[in-house]
Formats: structure tokens, sequence, C-alpha cells
């Protein structure tokens, strides 16, 4: 069974517009998403765009601000300083990368925890591993509703995570610890990878390598997710981490690339900005 990340981002998108619908009602206003791109990369253009396209879709207000590679430091943290006091702005996103000169842990932090809407902020990531409130960082977020969807039993599972990043491995496992899984945790020292993957029940696979995870790694029934994108160095397309062709039969359950994560985190991004913006007209 192919878990369409498509198809369920779209079924969260349709509830969040008629709640926006609601909410401009209730609280007069809209949700409003400041997003700020620094520079000209290719590919933080293209997100950007995306998001600001998915914001106009369910009905928020989005705001993008466009920063010159050459913007210093001190000029995004007053940018962001300004945010964090307007009222009427509930998310605020900084694209990473940013340009070196630029302290991306500094920026971060700068923001706004209640308007994290990437829940990257140290005090949210502090909070989510001390069991607090906090907002959830939305491909880790996403991971878990697609494992929900296609009915994946998580508590009591066997999940093998493969990938320690502070934005997607490290918080998916601790999610899925917090749904009772047991779970391992590999990276690139991992001794005989196959040997541990192939005992998961669950196998969420976060490297950036083009079909690394062959069927020889996948055990029979496992539930696949894959949250790697990149390029197939043969055929210049998107792929993922996992080579989706030959571990598809052996897998219960697995997500396509593209298709399956990405569009799930940025369905959470708009999630995360309805929960600011709830806390925000609460005030
Ligand atoms: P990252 O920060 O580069 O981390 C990669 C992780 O993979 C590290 O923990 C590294 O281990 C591990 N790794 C690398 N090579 C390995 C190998 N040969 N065997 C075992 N482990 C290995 O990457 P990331 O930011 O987590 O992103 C991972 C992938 O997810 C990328 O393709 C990225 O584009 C994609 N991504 C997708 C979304 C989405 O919305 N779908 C969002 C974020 C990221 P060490 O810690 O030992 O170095």
């Amino acid at each position: 069974m192919i878990i369409s990340g498509k198809d369920l981002a779209a079924e969260i998108k349709r509830d969040i517009a008629a709640d926006v619908v609601k909410y401009k009602e209730q609280y007069g206003r809209e949700p409003h998403l400041v997003v700020i791109l620094v520079g000209e990369n290719p590919a933080s253009v293209s997100y950007v765009t995306g998001k600001a396209k998915d914001s106009e879709e369910v009905g928020f207000k989005n705001t993008t601000i466009c920063r010159p590679e050459t913007v210093s430091e001190q000029e995004v943290l007053d940018l962001i300083a300004e945010l964090n006091e307007d009222k009427a702005v509930d998310g605020i996103l900084v694209q990473l990368p940013l340009p070196k000169h630029i302290s991306e842990d500094k920026v971060i932090a700068a923001i706004s925890k209640e308007k994290d809407v990437d829940g990257f902020h140290p005090l949210n990531v502090a909070a989510l591993w001390q069991k607090q409130k906090c907002i959830l960082p939305c491909t880790p977020k996403g991971v878990i509703k697609l494992l929900d969807k296609a009915g994946v039993e998580i508590e009591g599972k066997k999940a093998v995570v493969l990938g320690r990043s502070n934005i997607v491995g490290l918080p998916v496992s601790k999610l899925l610890l917090d749904r009772n899984a047991t779970v391992t945790m590999c990276h690139s020292r991992t001794k005989n990878l196959a040997e541990v993957t192939r005992e998961a029940d669950i196998l969420v696979v976060a490297i950036g390598r083009p079909k690394f995870v062959t069927a020889d790694m996948v055990g029979e029934g496992a539930a696949v997710i894959d949250v790697g994108v990149n390029r197939d160095p043969e055929t210049g397309k998107l792929c993922g981490d996992v080579d989706f062709a030959a571990c598809a039969d052996k897998a219960s359950v697995i997500t396509p690339v593209p298709g399956g994560c990405g569009p799930m985190t940025r369905a959470c991004l708009l999630e995360n900005t309805i929960e600011c913006y709830l806390n925000q007209v609460a005030k």
C-alpha cells in the first residue's frame, strides 16, 4: 500500500480552509504567516513560493519578506524583533539555509517561541523532549500523521530511524518514543546497518542519500517512511533515500517521493500556523 502524502495533505488543507472561514468571522481576521527569504537560492525560492501558495489556498494572509544575500545578521534580527511585536503576525518562518555570515542558531532563537511555526526554537525543542506543550516540527509531525493515516500501529512496535539530524531524525525518534514504540536510532557510524533496519516494523529514513535503502535492508511487512529528497544521479529526477521500486513489494506500506513526506511537511506548517493564530487571538 502506497501512503499518499499528497492526498492526506489535501484533506488537511480542506479542513483548514473551512476552519479559516469560521475563524475569520469569529476573530475578525485571518491567520497571518510571514516568511523571510534571504538571497535567491533557487531551492529556497521554490520552497517559499510553495508556502505562499499553500497559505493563500487555505485563506491565510501570507507575507514574504525578501532580503538580499548581503543583508547583515543584525538587520535580520531587528526584522524578527519587529515581527515578534506585531499582533497581526501569527507565524514567523525564516527559510534556511542562511548565508554563512548569519548565524542560523541566533536567528532561530530570536523568533518568539509563540510564533515559531517551524518548531525549531530551542524552547520548543526543549519542551518536546520534556513532554510539555510545544509546537511540533513539521516534518516529524507529518511522519506520524502518515503512519496514523495508514493505520500502522506504533505502540509496542520496533521503530528504526535512519538519520539523527535536529530537524528530522531526532524529533521523529522522540515522537515515536512518545507513542510507545521501541526506537533504535541509526547514523553514519552504525555497524551492520542492514541487520538493524531489517528488524524494523517501522522504518523511517532521513539521510539524504538517493535510493540508499535497498530491498535487503527492509523486513517483510515493514512500514517504510521515506523522508529523503534527492536527485537521482542517473535520471536527474526527484527520488527518496529508499529505492522505492525495489522495496515496495516487501513493505506493507510505503511513502513515495515525491508525494509523501514533502506535502505533509507543508500541511503541518499550515496546522502550526493555525495553532499560533489561536494562541494569539485568545490573548
Ligand atoms: P542531515 O542533517 O544531513 O542528516 C543526515 C543524517 O543521515 C545524519 O544523522 C547522518 O549521520 C545520517 N547518514 C548520512 N549518511 C548515512 C549513511 N550512509 N548511513 C547511515 N546514516 C547516514 O539531513 P536531514 O536534514 O535530516 O535530511 C535528510 C533528508 O531528508 C534529505 O534528503 C533532506 O532533503 C530530506 N528532508 C525532507 C524534508 C521533507 O519535507 N520531506 C524535510 C527535511 C529534510 P551522522 O549523524 O552520523 O552524520
